[in-house]
C-alpha cells in the first residue's frame, strides 16, 4: 500500500471561509487530497513536508462563479465566435482552467460558451477531474439557452445580411423559441452532462442591438425550463437586469440570478426572502459605476452607449446590492476588459464599492462553494475538505489588487506554479 502523503502549511495569517477574521499562528495538515487537521495547536508529524507560508495569508481556494471559458483575447472575442472551430474553442477552455488555477482560483463555474456550440468544456472538466489535464476544477453549463435576437444570440452582429445572420444564428443549437423547444434544450443539456442551467432571461450590455429592459424569453418559457430542469434535479441560473424580470424569475422559482445590476430595494428583499443567490459581477459596469469618462472610452462603441445610458441606474443599483441581504457570490463575467482567467480583478471592484475584505472573501469561497453544490467538498478549510488552498502576499485588508497576485496554489493536496496577473500595479 503507498505511504500516505502528509504535507505541513505553516499560515502566517489565516482565512478559513467561515469566520471574518484572519488567525494568527496557525498550521493546516493535509493527508493526500483532504484537510486533516487545522488549528494554532496541531502536531507537525516527522514525515510531513513543511510548506512555510508565515508571510503569506492563507485562504481557501478561491471560485470564480461567472465565467465564460472558450476565448482567449477579450479584444478579438466577436472575431473568435465565428472564425475559429470548436477544436480551437476548447484548446481555449483548457488554457483558462490551467490560467486560472495557476491564479489561486481553484475551482470555476463555467456559464455558458460566447463562442462554442459545442461540450469541450465537459470534456476539458473531465480530463482535469481524472488528472490528464492541469486546471481549475469545472463546474459548467456548455450551452445558454436564448431566443433570436437575444443576449445569446451573437448572430444578431451580422442583423444588416440577413442571410448570413440567418446561417450563423442557426449554428447555435440551444437557441429558439417555444416551450417544447425550451423543455427538450434543458433535458438534452442535461444528457450531455451539464451540471446546472443558464438561460438568457433578458437582454444585455455588451450585445449590439438588444437591451437589458428587454424580457427575451417569454413567461411561458422560462416556467417550463425552470419546472423541467427542476424535475430533472438541476439548477437554473438566469441573466437578468431589470427589477420586474428578476421578481418574475423567483415567481416561476429560479435558483439564481447572475448581474441583477440594476436592482432594486423591494426585489433585493424578495430575493433573500426566497433564497435565491445573486452573482452580481461588478467589474463589467465598473466604468459606469465610478464613473469614468475615459475609461470608458475603451470599450465596445454599443456597450459604451448602454454604459452611459444606464450610468444612474447602476449606480443606484451597485447601492442596493451593497446594503442587501441576499446571498452574494464572486463572479467576472469578463468578455469586455479583462482576459477571462484575471478572477482577481473582482475583488477590486468589491473592495472600491466598501464591500469590506471578509465579504468578499466569503463570497468567492464558502458562499461561491455553496452555488455550485459543492460545499460539502470545497469553499472552506476544514477538517475532511479537500485540500484546495491559496496564498497570498499582498494585504488583503488594503491592496485592491491582492488576489490578482497569487503566492501559492494547491489543489487536492497538489502544489501548482504559479502566475501573477498581466498588467499588475506595485503593491500598496
Ligand atoms: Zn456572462
Amino acid at each position: 500500500m503507498k505511504d500516505d502523503k502528509l504535507i505541513f502549511i505553516i499560515c502566517g495569517k489565516l482565512y478559513n471561509g467561515i469566520d471574518a477574521e484572519f488567525k494568527e499562528n496557525h498550521k493546516i495538515l493535509v493527508k493526500n487530497d483532504k484537510i486533516e487537521a487545522i488549528g494554532a495547536d496541531i502536531v507537525q508529524p516527522e514525515s510531513a513536508e513543511v510548506i512555510d507560508l508565515s508571510d503569506a495569508t492563507v485562504t481557501p481556494g478561491m471560485i470564480d462563479a461567472h465565467m465564460h471559458m472558450d476565448y482567449y483575447d477579450w479584444r478579438h472575442i466577436r472575431e473568435e465566435v465565428y472564425s475559429t472551430s470548436e477544436e480551437a474553442k476548447t484548446i481555449a477552455v483548457i488554457r483558462t482552467a490551467k490560467k486560472s488555477l495557476s491564479r489561486g482560483f481553484t475551482t470555476v463555474r463555467h456559464t455558458g460558451g460566447i463562442n462554442s456550440n459545442g461540450f469541450g468544456v465537459l470534456d476539458v472538466k473531465r480530463a482535469i477531474e481524472k488528472g490528464y489535464l492541469t486546471g481549475s476544477r469545472i463546474v459548467a453549463a456548455p450551452r445558454f439557452l436564448c431566443a433570436a435576437g437575444s443576449h445569446g444570440d451573437l448572430s444578431q452582429g451580422f442583423s444588416r445580411n440577413p442571410e448570413l445572420s440567418q446561417i450563423t444564428q442557426n449554428m447555435r443549437l440551444t437557441l429558439g423559441s417555444g416551450k417544447d423547444f425550451f423543455v427538450n434544450a434543458v433535458r438534452e443539456e442535461i444528457k450531455y452532462g451539464a451540471d446546472f442551467i443558464k438561460i438568457m432571461a433578458t437582454g444585455g450590455f455588451f450585445t449590439p442591438n438588444d437591451n437589458p429592459a428587454q424580457q427575451q424569453l417569454n413567461d411561458e418559457e422560462m416556467e417550463a425550463i425552470m419546472m423541467t430542469a427542476h424535475e430533472w434535479g438541476k439548477t437554473v441560473t438566469a441573466h437578468v437586469y431589470s427589477p420586474n424580470h428578476m421578481q418574475k424569475l423567483v415567481k416561476y422559482g429560479i435558483d439564481g440570478m447572475e448581474h441583477c445590476s440594476l436592482m432594486d430595494e423591494e426585489t433585493a428583499q424578495m430575493i433573500a426572502d426566497h433564497n435565491v443567490y445573486v452573482v452580481p459581477t461588478f467589474c463589467p459596469y465598473e466604468e459606469a459605476v465610478h464613473y469614468d469618462p475615459v475609461g470608458i472610452q475603451d470599450k465596445q462603441p454599443e456597450f459604451r452607449a448602454k454604459l452611459e445610458y444606464y450610468k444612474d441606474a447602476l449606480q443606484a443599483g451597485r447601492e442596493v446590492i451593497k446594503n442587501c441581504k441576499c446571498k452574494l457570490g464572486y463572479g467576472t463575467d469578463f468578455v469586455a476588459n479583462h482576459q477571462n482567467y484575471e478572477s482577481g480583478y473582482e475583488f477590486k471592484a468589491w473592495m472600491e464599492s466598501d464591500m469590506g475584505t471578509f465579504r468578499t472573501l466569503q463570497a468567492a469561497t464558502k458562499t461561491n462553494s455553496e452555488i455550485l453544490q459543492l460545499d460539502d467538498k470545497i469553499g472552506t478549510l476544514e477538517v475532511g475538505k479537500l485540500a484546495d488552498i491559496s496564498a497570498w502576499k499582498r494585504d488583503l485588508m488594503t491592496d485592491p489588487y491582492a488576489l490578482l497576485d497569487c503566492a501559492f496554489v494547491m489543489k487536492e493536496g497538489v502544489v501548482y506554479p504559479t502566475e501573477k496577473c498581466e498588467d499588475l500595479p506595485e503593491g500598496v
